[in-house]
């Protein structure tokens, strides 16, 4: 290689934060503004406990758990019944495995390194993106939202969807699953000491959207 070489750098931009946040809508509008691919990771939990759900399996059982993680594929990210209360709790409850969580780990580091469709750039949300899966990631966001905001989002949503559901309820859920995914000893949900924090309680998905875009063009 030549000196003057000029090599492209591949951007990640790491999304990070508590369930209900809008890290999912946040990180589709962000690669789409800036042509990058985009990946759910928190889809990816979802698929292996919706496999797992589906073969009537435990939810402790680790052998099936990896089995299933390592069969996971882009196309099991469009199956509706991802979005279902009951699997975003199977995966919330399956999360915690490390045995899980090195499975799905390379398959996170791939796409952050190779973006399908020779895309310039990834944006991954998720829980550990900018502290485990991506550290060295070029921009690291951690959304928050207060709990009472997460669960209206939440609650609106499955309304909308057509699921019968208490806001209540979807309070105590919100909070249990922020308690389950902060205090678990592997991966637990932090912010990486160099993310930009953007609380998004007062915030419609626009403004949400025009401050992290400005945080994302800053860091490039
Ligand atoms: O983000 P979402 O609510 O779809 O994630 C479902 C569950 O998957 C979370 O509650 C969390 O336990 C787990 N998850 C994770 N690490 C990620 C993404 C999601 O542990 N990077």
């Amino acid at each position: 290689m030549t000196k003057n070489t000029v090599v492209a750098v591949n951007i990640v931009v790491a999304v990070d934060g508590p369930v209900a946040a809008g890290k999912g809508t946040l990180g589709r509008r962000l690669a789409a503004d800036f042509n990058f691919a985009y990946l759910d990771t928190g889809g990816l939990y979802r698929a292996v406990a919706l496999r797992m759900l589906r073969a009537g399996a435990a939810l402790d059982d680790v052998e099936t758990m990896v089995a299933q993680a390592k069969q996971v594929s882009l196309s099991d990210l469009d199956d509706p019944s991802l979005r279902d209360e009951e699997v975003g709790e199977a995966a919330s409850v399956i999360s915690p495995q490390p045995a899980l969580r090195a499975a799905l780990l390379d398959y996170q580091r791939n796409f952050a390194a190779r973006p399908p469709k020779g895309a310039a750039g990834a944006v991954l949300d998720g829980r550990d993106i900018g502290t485990v899966i991506c550290p060295d990631a070029q921009v690291k966001l951690f959304v928050t939202a207060s709990v009472e905001a997460r669960a209206e989002r939440r609650y609106t949503e499955l309304l909308r969807r057509g699921e019968a559901v208490d806001l209540g309820t979807i309070q105590a859920d919100v909070a249990a699953r922020d308690a389950r995914d902060s205090e678990r000893a592997a991966s637990p949900l932090t912010a990486a000491d160099d993310a930009h924090l953007l609380d998004t309680t007062k915030m419609d998905i626009e403004a949400a959207f025009q401050a992290a875009q400005k945080i994302v063009a800053a860091c490039m």
